[in-house]
């Protein structure tokens, strides 16, 4: 193995994991592959081949992705071929039939269409494997699903006896019990690297929305742009695609786009620019997705909060492939927290609309997180980490810890006396002393703790709010898309103490004393 790695590939040794999988492939067995962006998990479909001279199936969603690998292949003197679904060229389907190549790469489209009879020809000269590559698009609780994945289970019933092997970036426990169900894999063998990237540093920034945001956001890039360094600034929306790259041209960046109402040959010709630098900027839509193989990117900014942390991690994780310290930047503002109801528009039952608003949660508890993002991202994915990362915003700047026991008493005793099911607005209008109907209606002007946060904006009250949330003094439940909180028995813990810095006036407490 050790030989073949170094002569086709000139590397002398194997990175974790890909000598253990690729062990597994040749006794024949199914394996699940789960490991972050450019830890080399296509080593390991690539090096069987050339052991066993026998040829790899390997399905993928992007054909730019590859095209890529098949070129990078051919340069390593490696016989591989892509077939495209468009391909009339009936000299290149015999070939592979023949058991030409080393390596044929296809999309799970033209995997469907190949009739039965190519497959049973190509398993009687010999298939070593059937890779089944970005494998989370067969889940349904993936953030990419794609339909045509679906039909690769149809492939095991006449590829008999050849092993299966899935590989994913990213893959929650449920994703990757999916992804072996609907591959119908039997007794795979399971390699999950560490999800850690450690030389990446993650970092948010709140900003309010509106035309500030995208100056504050050029601003920013143009820094990174001094530097040469290649970015990608992911948005939302198309109309923010638009907006940003129109905003950065006109502050002299010279930029890309990429959003899935291009024409394809715009798409194709725009991805190339990037990857030959012909210029530093990518403004996309997650469309810019899969098979950014671009090694040196330096900057993954989002601008807006993402959907899901699986959706962040991945398009983050497109971000210093070649392993040099390189930045994740999430600029989001609060009225991203209202996008649930938009997402869900993709769920088709009950249960994936619960799965999305959670996945949305998550992400909205990274962005108001003020404790180390790293150590969350990785909990998240199962894995435990036991210290502070030190490479995350949260690690690395001492925040002056401001005392704010006093605002603190003043939202949980509001929320614990506006009894009922509420959000964080109804509370925070309370403190401000709004007089809207839905307040009079329900007597909270009545409240003590009425008008008592003037002071404060209600954005800056939401955002004291998340933050207890995500200190564990408050608890919100979602049910659908509606959020209600309600304190959490280590905030009424604080509320019946009070801080020794902040004694509230008699009556506030002897309020709560009597809601309990
Ligand atoms: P992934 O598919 O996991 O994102 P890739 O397969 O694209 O990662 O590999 C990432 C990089 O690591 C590639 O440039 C590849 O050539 C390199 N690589 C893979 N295996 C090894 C190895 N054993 N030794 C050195 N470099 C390797
Ligand atoms: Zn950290």
């Amino acid at each position: 193995m050790e030989s073949v790695l170094k002569q086709y590939f000139g590397f002398s040794s194997f990175r974790p994991y890909q000598k253990e999988i690729i062990e597994q492939i040749l006794d024949g067995r199914d394996c699940m592959v789960v490991m972050a962006t450019g830890n080399g998990k296509s080593l390991c479909y690539q090096l069987p081949p050339l052991i066993t001279k026998k040829t790899a199936v390997v399905v993928s969603p992007l054909v730019s992705l590859m095209q890529d690998q098949v070129m990078a292949l051919k340069q390593r003197g490696i016989k591989a071929e892509h077939l495209s679904s468009a391909q009339t060229d009936s000299s290149a389907l015999s070939n592979a039939e023949n058991g030409e190549f080393d390596i044929i790469y296809m999309t799970p489209e033209k995997a469907s269409l190949l009739p039965t009879s190519f497959w049973s020809t190509l398993l009687e000269v010999g298939i070593c494997l059937l890779a089944v590559d970005e494998a989370h698009c067969i889940s349904e609780w993936g953030h990419d699903f794609r339909v045509e994945y679906k039909q690769l289970d149809k492939l095991r019933n006449v590829l008999l006896g050849v092993p299966v092997i899935g590989l994913t970036a990213t893959a929650t426990e449920k994703v990757r019990l999916d992804i072996i169900d609907s591959l119908s894999m039997r007794d795979p063998h399971i390699s999950i690297g560490s999800f850690d990237r450690q030389n990446l540093f993650y970092g948010v920034k709140s900003f309010n929305h509106g035309l500030a945001f995208v100056n504050k956001l050029v601003e920013e890039i143009c820094k990174y742009v001094e530097s040469a360094s290649s970015s990608i600034v992911y948005c939302t929306t198309v109309k923010d695609v638009e907006q940003v790259s129109n905003s950065l041209l006109k502050a002299g960046v010279k930029v890309g786009m990429y959003h899935g109402q291009m024409s394809n040959k715009a798409r194709e010709e725009s991805h190339r620019s990037f990857i030959r630098d012909e210029f530093y900027v990518m403004v996309a839509t997650i469309a810019f997705g899969m098979g950014i193989d671009k090694p040196d990117i330096r900057y993954v900014i989002h601008y807006g909060c993402p959907k899901s942390l699986e959706s962040y991690y991945q398009e983050s994780g497109r971000c210093g492939r070649d392993g040099v310290a390189s930045f994740c930047w999430l600029y989001f503002t609060r009225s991203d927290f209202g996008k649930a109801e938009f997402y869900c528009r993709e769920a088709k039952s009950r249960d994936q609309r619960e799965a999305i608003v959670k996945s949305f949660a998550a992400a909205q508890q990274y962005c108001m997180l003020s404790t180390c993002r790293r150590k969350y991202l990785l909990q998240y994915f199962g894995q435990n980490s036991a210290d502070e990362c030190g490479n995350c915003d949260n690690c690395t700047t001492s925040r002056k810890e401001n005392d704010m026991s006093r605002e603190v008493f003043l939202l949980m005793g509001c929320i614990q006396s506006c009894r009922g099911s509420w959000g964080l607005n109804m509370p925070v209008d309370v403190l401000r002393g709004s007089r809207a109907k839905k307040i009079l209606d329900a007597q909270f002007d009545k409240l003590p703790f009425h008008g008592f946060g003037k002071e404060m904006t209600a954005n800056w009250w939401k955002s004291l709010g998340n933050q207890l949330i995500s200190n564990g003094y408050l608890i919100e439940k979602i049910d659908d898309v509606y959020r209600t909180l309600r304190v959490s028995p280590r905030g009424l813990q604080f509320l019946s103490s009070c801080t020794p810095d902040y004694q509230p006036p008699l009556y506030l407490r002897m309020t709560l004393e009597v809601i309990g």
